[in-house]
């Protein structure tokens, strides 16, 4: 069995960065003027939220190999990822089990729990 994609997971994610999005151009307007380092310090932090939460609620599934595999919050940051034409998600990595470079599979942890205890067995 396969685990597929979580569209819940993923809707909860679209929702908190649309509501980034719109805290931060709410108190733009308010703060700009008055307190520009308060609203830069809104944005950072909540850039760094968004990704800790993305990066603790995902785990990455390799292609080659089909085991599943956490990263780290800076990994998150800087890898390239995008979405493929089946609307999953994937981020470019190496996976850590047989060293391929790949677009892996992002799925969500509750789903990959299971591939991890698996692979933990096996
Ligand atoms: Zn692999």
């Amino acid at each position: 069995m396969s685990p597929h994609i979580s569209s819940h997971a993923e809707k909860n994610m679209i929702v908190a960065l649309f509501s980034y999005v719109v805290v931060i151009s709410l108190s733009a307007w308010y703060l700009l003027p008055r307190a520009w380092y308060v609203w830069m310090g809104i944005i950072i932090l909540g850039l760094i939220m968004l990704v800790r939460w993305h990066t603790e609620l995902f785990v990455y599934q390799c292609t080659s190999c089909h085991k599943t595999f956490k990263i780290s919050m800076i990994q998150n940051l800087i890898s390239p990822h995008g979405i493929s034409r089946g609307g999953a998600g994937w981020t470019y990595l190496t996976c850590p089990a047989c060293g391929t470079r790949m677009r892996a599979r992002v799925i969500s942890r509750t789903e990959g729990m299971t591939e991890l205890e698996m692979g933990c067995a096996g």
